[in-house]
């Protein structure tokens, strides 16, 4: 189904719960407010959600969160949707802490594919950034889902200044030598990013990201990698990976904007930008089906033309909304 800018709209994220093992400092509170497990949406009524949203076009789906691994028996949740919506791409976005464990069985589940968020390769930074976190279970858990197939493995770095921005050739490399492609995604003043200055003073643009990557690899435009996302790609000479930009902020690509979100708590969100919802929940709890499908040709139709955020971040956390 189009919007009323004719967008197209075909991919849904859902957050499948808000709990995190780790506290990215850009991205969660040190100490977040949980929904209880009564608010969370249950994986039948995540899966009505995911057809309602077939019904409209939707022919892929994202598993987020919080983290998505977190979520007991998940591997449940993507053999449901597979078999009751079966949407042509079902896909997770994954810290990777618990991914080397699971991933043979979300393969078999019917998981296409899993985004994996690594800002740093250094395990003493690492630890610092996502405050807590263990680099060697999320390096083996990238590792275990390309040998499972989860694939392409697609890698989220998001730069900051003067936190990781001087390694942006080490991850590049990292991606372009093992075959996997690495997404430098600018960070977005929502949530947590925007507290105490933070978003202002940390943000690097894909630009200069660019130039600092250029000045030690040559890359190349790759217009074939696409992957019907906002990234723009390029590849280096004799390299398997690609590298890409998701410039939100210094070029925006609401134009195109093809998605739709669900939070946790069933909350129908049309832009990331916007903390405009519309709750699913009760309906989905009654049986209204109906509803729900109002919901969704109502968040169509609602759905904002472009990102404010010169004006006003998004309150809601990444990690509620489901980054
Ligand atoms: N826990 C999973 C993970 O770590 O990938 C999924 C949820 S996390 C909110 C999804 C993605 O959002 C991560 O790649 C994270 O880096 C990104 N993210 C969070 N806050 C962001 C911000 N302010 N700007 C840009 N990306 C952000």
């Amino acid at each position: 189904m189009r919007d009323r800018l004719g967008r197209e709209i075909t991919y849904l994220r859902i957050s499948v719960g808000d709990r995190c093992d780790l506290r990215c400092i850009y991205c969660r509170s040190a100490s977040p407010r949980l929904d209880t497990k009564e608010e969370v949406l249950s994986f039948e009524e995540i899966v009505e959600v995911a057809c309602v949203a077939s019904e409209f076009g939707v022919r892929r789906v994202r598993l987020t969160g919080g983290e998505p691994l977190l979520r007991r028996d998940i591997a449940r949740l993507v053999e449901l949707l597979r078999e009751r919506c079966d949407p042509v791409d079902l896909s997770m976005t994954t810290n990777g802490t618990r991914l080397a464990p699971l991933a043979r069985e979300l393969a078999r589940a019917g998981l296409d594919r899993v985004n994996v968020s690594l800002d740093s390769l250094r395990p003493g930074r690492y630890r610092a950034i996502t405050r807590g976190g263990d680099l060697a279970a999320v390096l083996a858990g990238i590792d275990r889902a390309a040998e499972v197939g989860l694939t392409p493995v697609k890698i989220n770095a998001v730069i900051m200044r003067d936190v990781n921005d001087d390694e942006i050739p080490d991850l590049a490399r990292f991606a372009l030598e093992r075959g996997f492609v690495l997404r430098f995604i600018e960070l977005m003043p929502v949530g947590e990013a925007v507290r105490d200055g933070f978003w202002r003073r940390s943000f690097v643009g894909a630009g200069e990201i660019r130039e600092r990557l250029a000045r030690e690899l040559p890359l190349i435009p790759d217009d074939e990698a696409g992957g019907g996302g906002p990234a723009r790609y390029f590849r280096a000479e004799g390299l398997p990976g690609k590298v890409g930009f998701i410039t939100a902020i210094s070029r925006p690509f609401c134009a195109g904007c093809n998605r739709l979100r669900v939070t946790a708590t069933g909350e129908l969100r049309p832009c990331l930008a916007s903390d405009m919802g519309i709750p699913l929940r009760d309906a989905l709890r009654r049986g209204e089906l109906d509803r729900v499908r109002e919901a969704f040709a109502a968040a169509i139709a609602g759905k904002p033309p472009g990102h404010r955020w010169h004006e006003a971040p998004t309150r809601t956390g990444m990690d509620e909304l489901g980054g």
